[in-house]
């Protein structure tokens, strides 16, 4: 990843989350309005995968539909990048999508002038407590890296030539500090990320933790394991008191023992913001004084936080 530097040497990414089905795009722009003085190196755009919905007839009875609750990534990708002049890294995503539609996304980004992605096998759908590959999909983020360096070469998945692309694909892809929640122990799944990387993943964007040396750990054993690629820290800034328990919850992480101390003084909303806030600075003041090349913030939500944690910088 070239890193267009921000502040003393160290450049941001900021990730963004389509709107829900049916709303305006304004919020995202509202999002990227306040963050764009911050000069970042690039926004992402993540991607969600179908849902299965049930919709009531008028007869009473349920209709099952799958359903995107999140579409849109690649619009916004091109909307971001037309109007802000940024560069855009959309997601994506294996869960949910078979190779043939992801070669059209391939081709649409293609088409937009996009060679950024960040390459990832997306979660679960909601409601099943195992991934199940689509069936004519990718297994693992490493299928889709294979995918989109075939793509590169100028081959289609059904073993056609095409055109390859004028600008071929570059791609991050996702590692874990405190272990994906399906790997076996953390050695296997950074084995797993070295995979990645060997195929091709230019950077690393690791999932959101809240104990810096849980990070610096992580680059010390990539680095051992001879591995050089940039390693993108994630930070999310705490802003409801539902994260005290849905983050550990969701993305298998764990929290500081001081964080959890503070945590328990805040009453409201308003107190973890200040918190989230205060914490994340702390983070991103050491990150950027180790000499990350650049912090990504998972900002939807948390434009305001992320905002004061700039200025904070
Ligand atoms: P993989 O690399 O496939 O790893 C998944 C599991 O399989 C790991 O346990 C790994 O150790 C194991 N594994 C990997 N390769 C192999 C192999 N060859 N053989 C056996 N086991 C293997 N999700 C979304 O749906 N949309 C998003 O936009 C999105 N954005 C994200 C952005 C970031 C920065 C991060 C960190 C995560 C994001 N996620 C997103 C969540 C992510 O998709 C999930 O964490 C998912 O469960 C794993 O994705 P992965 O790309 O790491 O998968």
């Amino acid at each position: 990843m070239t890193t267009n530097q921000g502040i003393e040497g160290t450049a941001f990414s900021f990730e963004v989350l389509p709107p829900m089905r049916g709303k305006s795009i304004e919020s995202v722009y509202r999002t990227i309005d306040r963050l764009m003085p911050f000069n970042p190196r690039c926004i992402n755009i993540t991607t969600h995968r179908s849902e299965t919905i049930y919709h009531e007839l008028s007869n009473g009875t349920f209709e099952k539909l799958s359903m995107r609750t999140r579409p849109g990534t690649v619009a916004i990708a091109a909307a971001i990048k037309g109007r802000y002049g940024v560069t855009t890294i959309p997601h994506v995503i294996c869960s949910g999508f078979s190779a043939a539609e992801i070669e059209e996304e391939l081709f649409d980004l293609s088409f937009l002038g996009i060679h950024e992605l960040l390459v990832l096998r997306g979660d679960r759908a909601r409601g099943e407590n195992r991934y199940t590959p689509h069936p004519s999909g990718h297994e693992h983020a490493i299928d889709l890296c294979r995918q989109v360096n075939r793509f590169n070469e100028g081959r289609l998945i059904d073993g056609t030539a095409c055109d390859a692309p004028t600008t071929p694909f570059t791609y991050g892809v996702a590692g874990y500090p405190e272990k994906h929640e399906e790997a076996m122990n953390l050695d296997t799944d950074m084995q797993h990320l070295v995979q990645k990387i060997g195929e091709g993943a230019q950077y690393v964007v690791t999932q959101m933790f809240f104990d810096n040396k849980k990070y610096f750990a992580f680059v010390d054993r990539l680095r051992q394991m001879g591995i050089q690629v940039p390693v993108i820290p994630g930070l999310k800034p705490l802003t409801t008191l539902g994260h005290k328990s849905l983050l550990p919850k969701t993305f298998h992480i764990d929290f500081p023992a001081e964080l959890v101390k503070e945590f328990e003084h805040c009453h409201n909303n308003d107190d973890v913001k200040a918190l989230g806030v205060e914490w994340a600075t702390q983070q991103a003041r050491e990150l950027r004084d180790a000499g990350v090349p650049c912090i990504h913030f998972y900002s939807m939500n948390a434009a305001q936080s992320v905002e004061r944690i700039m200025r904070g910088l």
